[in-house]
Formats: C-alpha cells, structure tokens, sequence
C-alpha cells in the first residue's frame, strides 16, 4: 500500500456499498459492510474472526485453508473457543499467540489447544506466575510444543498471506507494553493486532521504522486512555478499526479520547460489545465487514460512567479484585461494577499489596 492511498470509506457504518473512487489509487484497498455474510465472494479466502469474548481479545485468522489464534479472552471463555473452533472445523492452528500472559488474552486459549492440535507457539515470555500461562503451558506440553518468543522482524507463512512480529523490540517495565505485536498482509491489505500494547511500546514500534500502515486496526489495550496515540493511530492510518471489549467492563473501555481520535481518521469502528463476533474477510483487495449484529447505538460514544452511591462505597483503605489482581480506591468506579464474589476489602497499606503481587488500578491510581 503507497502511503498516499487511502481507501474510500463510508463514514456511516450502516451504509451497505462504498462505489469505489476513481481517483482513488490502484493500490487502496475498499471497504464493504456487509450485514450478512451471504454476499462475500469466493474469491474472500482470507478472513478475521474478532471473536466477542466479552472483557478480552481473541481472533481466529484463517488463509486458504490455513488457521492461526492470537489471543482467547479469559479463562472462563475457554469453552466458548473450543465451540467456535468447533463450529467452524477448525482442527489444526499453524501458530497459537498469546500476545502477553494476561487472563483476558491468555485464558481461553486453554479451550483451543483441547480442541485443535497446534504447530507452533507463540507467548511474549516463556515463565509466567498464574494460572492462565500454566494451563497453556501444560496443554502445550501435551501436544509437544514449546513456547517461543518470537523476536521482532520474524515472519510466518499463512497459506499466501504473510504474517509479520513487529513488536517487543525491546522489554519494557509493564506485561502490555511487552504485548505481541503482529501485522499480516494478504495482498493488497493489510491489518494489525497490538495485543494490550500502550504508548511506550507504540512507541518502539514507531522508532523502528517498520511498515505500521494497516487497513485494519485492532485497537490497543480495548481502547484504554493510554493506548492509541496520536503518532501512532495517524501512522496506522486505518480505515476500519476493531474493539474487544465486554459491555460495562469494570475499566470504562473504550475511552472517549481514543473514539475521538478514530472518528476525526473517518475510521469506521466496530466494537464487540456493540456487534458481537466481527468478521472482516478480504480478496486481497476488498474488505467485507460482517458483524454478528447491525450497530444500533453510536460506536463513537463511551458506555456513561456508572453513577455511584456514596452508600456503596466499601469502608476500607483498598479493595482488592481477587480475579485481576488489581487494586482500586474504594470509590473507583472498578468497584461499583465489581462482583461481590472477587471483591476483598482491604486494611492496610499499599506497600504490602504491591509486595503481595497485586497492582494498582490504572484509573483511580490507588
Ligand atoms: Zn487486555
Ligand atoms: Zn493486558
């Protein structure tokens, strides 16, 4: 793709055709929105399933008969993948990636390594504490592959499509700034998966000076305030963009900066609390966009932050989220959405819980 080109896309994401332009150059690749998968022509052997995994990330990208898994959401999403990989006679993965150890991308792939035999491997680390990376490690072992990290600049094969490692380039402090970042090109087009990735791996990538310029973006980290910069979305330059993301996740994702930032690109967005399961195949030229349901609310507005009673703010120094590990303020709108069964209220100091392991809320920074 010239980096001039850009693709003719309708800003309505309910307009069913984009008539390609004829100044629009031969390398621009077009985009279609699609309601219903009927119309996708055979020629469409390429084809991303943003699988709707609630809270988490998961896609299953097939090439002329060849499968690959990035991501599969959260532990307790391991027999919605198997299902899916199930339904859709997916038997064999070339590679399985799980971008970084966290539940929300690792847990559910548990669930595809029972159902599919695997080639290869792929995690950002090889040793990880929790019971998501040991339960992909164990099903690994049973089929005899070993995790690899892969470096920066790797490419595989996926039938004709090339996949491409563009990132860690190097390792950085925090698990998401170490996420896998993966970019494939099947002809004409091209689409990038940033796993969890925030601002200061975005910003290795952009020093690296590697082709970004994708016409699919999976947004980084469900669309966090601290992913998604503007150096970055402008070098991406997407025309369609993907979120993962559960309905009233305890973080508030997607954020009302990144939406802005994707609608003032003329993006077109499709989100996975809204659409539900959000497959995009692709000629090689075209991209047909098939989301489970029609977007029936504006994908370009935040969910409304949850009003709080006073009344239901615990009486405590912190509470504690016993399934993610993190810690908020008492009054951190993570805990109102909170369920009574991973809530622990907690007396003492933030010290002795950063020492335990837990980690302080990026949004109430406790
Ligand atoms: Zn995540
Ligand atoms: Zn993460």
């Amino acid at each position: 793709m010239s980096d001039e080109s850009s693709a003719d896309v309708p800003s309505d994401p309910s307009t069913e055709l984009s008539e390609p332009s004829s100044e629009a150059s031969d390398s621009s690749s077009e985009t279609i929105d699609k309601s219903s998968a009927s119309s996708i022509p055979e020629e469409a052997s390429f084809v991303v399933h943003f699988i709707d995994v609630g809270q988490g990330d998961a896609a299953l990208i097939v090439c002329d008969g060849e499968a690959m898994m990035i991501d599969g959401g959260s532990s307790d999403k391991s027999e919605l993948i198997y299902s899916y990989l199930k339904k859709n006679e997916i038997t064999n993965l070339k590679y399985i990636v799980a971008t970084h150890p966290d539940d929300d991308h690792m847990g559910g792939l548990s669930g595809a390594l029972n159902f599919a035999t695997v080639e290869r491997a792929f995690c950002s680390v090889n040793e990880s504490d929790g019971w998501a990376f040991e339960n992909f490690q164990k099903y690994l072992t049973k089929q005899n592959v070993a995790i690899e990290i892969p470096s920066a600049g790797t490419t595989l094969p996926l039938g004709s499509a090339e996949v491409t490692v563009l990132a860690p380039i190097e390792t950085l402090e925090e698990v998401n700034n170490n996420s896998i970042v993966i970019r494939i090109v099947y002809g004409n087009t091209s689409f990038l998966f940033t796993g969890d990735a925030e601002f200061s791996e975005e910003g290795t990538i952009l020093t690296s000076g590697q082709e970004i310029k994708s016409d699919v973006l999976k947004v980084g980290h469900h669309g966090s305030e601290y992913s998604s910069s503007s150096t970055f979305l402008n070098e991406v330059a997407p025309s369609v963009a993907v979120i993962s993301c559960g309905t009233n996740n305890d973080y508030g994702f997607p954020k009302q900066r990144v939406l802005d930032s994707l609608k003032n690109q003329d993006v077109q967005l499709f989100r996975t609390d809204l659409c539900g399961d959000i497959l995009i195949y692709s000629d090689g030229e075209t991209l047909y966009v098939s989301p489970e349901k029609a977007l029936s609310d504006d994908p370009f507005v935040a969910p409304p932050p949850l009003e709080i009673d006073p009344a239901d703010i615990p009486d405590c120094d912190y509470v504690v989220n016993k399934s993610s590990g993190k810690f908020h303020l008492p009054n951190c709108e993570s805990v109102a959405k909170m369920s009574e069964k991973n809530k622990w209220c907690y007396e003492g100091d933030r010290e002795t819980l950063i020492e335990e392991g837990y980690e302080p809320c990026q949004m109430c920074n406790p």
